[in-house]
Parts: C-alpha cells; sequence; structure tokens
C-alpha cells in the first residue's frame, strides 16, 4: 500500500464509519437498516398555517422527534425486544423492561408513540367538528363540545411544566380528560384509550404563542383530524 492508497483507505473508513453513526448504532457494519425511523408528516411543514406555524412544525418533527429516534435506535443494542415488541405493548407494562434502560425506554419510546400519534391528529382543511358518534359521546360525558374543550384546555393548562393532554376512553367506557408528565403515554398508568391528545410542551408553541399555552391550545383545534379521532373512538370501543 503507499501513501495514496493509505489515504483512501482511511478516507473511506471514514466515511464508513460516519454512515453508520447516522444509523444511531454502536456497533458499525451489524445492522443496514435502523430499527426506528422518523414517520413523515403526510403534510408540509406549512400545511397548518397559520395556525400551526411552519418552523414549530419542522424543528418539533426534524428535531425533537428525530432524537427520540435516534435515541431508540442506540437502545436497541441493549434491550433487542425494542425492534420486536409492539411499541404499546412495552409501554403499557414498564416494570418488564429491565431497570438500566428503564427510564430511557420510558421517554424516548414514549415520545415516540405520543409524537407520531400527535401528527396524525392534525390534518390541513379537516372536519371543522367531530363526526356524529365522537359527538354524541362527547355530549353524554361533558354536556356538549365547549364544555370538553374547556375541560380539555385546563388539563393542557394545569400540566405543569411539560407533558401532554388528553381526551379518551376510560375504562368504564367513558370519555374523560387528563394530563400526562413529560412523555408518559395513556398506556401507562393511566390505562385509557386516547382517542384525541395535545403536547404542551413549550417546544410545540414557543416560536409563536411564548408563553400563553392557552391560546396554542385554542389555535389548535382548527387543525385537528376528527376522522383520525373518529377511527380512534371506534377502536378504542372496540
Ligand atoms: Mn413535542
Amino acid at each position: 500500500m503507499n501513501r495514496r492508497d493509505t489515504l483512501k483507505f482511511v478516507l473511506g473508513a471514514t466515511a464508513f464509519a460516519t454512515s453508520a453513526g447516522i444509523l444511531g448504532r454502536g456497533a458499525a457494519f451489524a445492522q443496514a437498516t435502523p430499527a426506528f425511523k422518523l414517520p413523515p408528516l403526510g403534510y408540509d411543514y406549512s400545511a397548518l398555517e397559520p395556525h400551526i406555524d411552519t418552523a414549530t412544525m419542522g424543528f418539533h418533527h426534524k428535531n425533537h422527534h428525530n432524537a427520540f429516534i435516534g435515541n431508540l435506535n442506540g437502545l436497541v443494542d441493549k434491550y433487542p425486544d425494542l425492534a420486536t415488541k409492539k411499541i404499546e405493548d412495552i409501554l403499557s407494562n414498564l416494570s418488564a423492561v429491565p431497570d438500566a434502560v428503564r427510564t430511557p425506554v420510558r421517554n424516548n419510546l414514549g415520545g415516540h408513540w405520543n409524537h407520531t400519534y400527535f401528527w396524525q391528529l392534525m390534518t390541513p382543511g379537516g372536519a371543522k367538528a367531530p363526526t356524529a358518534e365522537v359527538k354524541s359521546a362527547i355530549d353524554g360525558a361533558f354536556g356538549d363540545v365547549d364544555k370538553m374543550k374547556a375541560a380539555f384546555k385546563q388539563a393542557g393548562l394545569t400540566r405543569f411544566g411539560s407533558g401532554w393532554a388528553w381526551l379518551a376512553v376510560d375504562k368504564n367506557r367513558k370519555l374523560t380528560v387528563f394530563n400526562t408528565p413529560y412523555q408518559d403515554t395513556p398506556h401507562m398508568d393511566v390505562g385509557a384509550k386516547p382517542i384525541l391528545g395535545i403536547d404542551v410542551w413549550e417546544h410545540a408553541y414557543y416560536l409563536k404563542h411564548q408563553y400563553r399555552r392557552g391560546d396554542y391550545i385554542e389555535a389548535w383545534w382548527n387543525v385537528v383530524n376528527w376522522d383520525k379521532v373518529a377511527a380512534n373512538f371506534k377502536a378504542a370501543m372496540a
């Protein structure tokens, strides 16, 4: 090997190591395909304007959500079940996750589940109101849709610090609202089946609304995908 060949070899190895690093795996060459991938939004970052702004959507998806993906791919070697078990099954039984990885699994798998769910709950040009079936369940539990929205907003506002607010079917098959801290999901302690949820971390609204979390929650109703909510409701009641 002459000097030029040596240089080529070193450069080649560096390029390979870098591409393995992008996959988020500790062991280079072990896996060609990462276990977790950032799911596409299904619409453009600008599609929810003016209610949810383009910059927030971009950072939220490409940076915040993608950080969970990278972290999860880094955890697969330590906890291989992560790549094979159903996400909801892991989240609803966190005590079965080994102590050494339980907290990062809780945070990152929860974050991945929450955000994947959240992107699907929004759509440009969606229906402006719940379907008849969902409306009837909301009326039964809260009185009317506006009262549900007020309770949901309160759940979001009273989550101190970071977390999520949810509208979910509880164990008695009735709609309820509550919030969860950090990236906890409704599967964890509550055991409820969500049909609607909002990210109330500051990163979800600060660029547009600064400290006004309530304004963000109210603007968000304009982009809710009520067809998806109806499908979630059907699945939760099945
Ligand atoms: Mn978020």
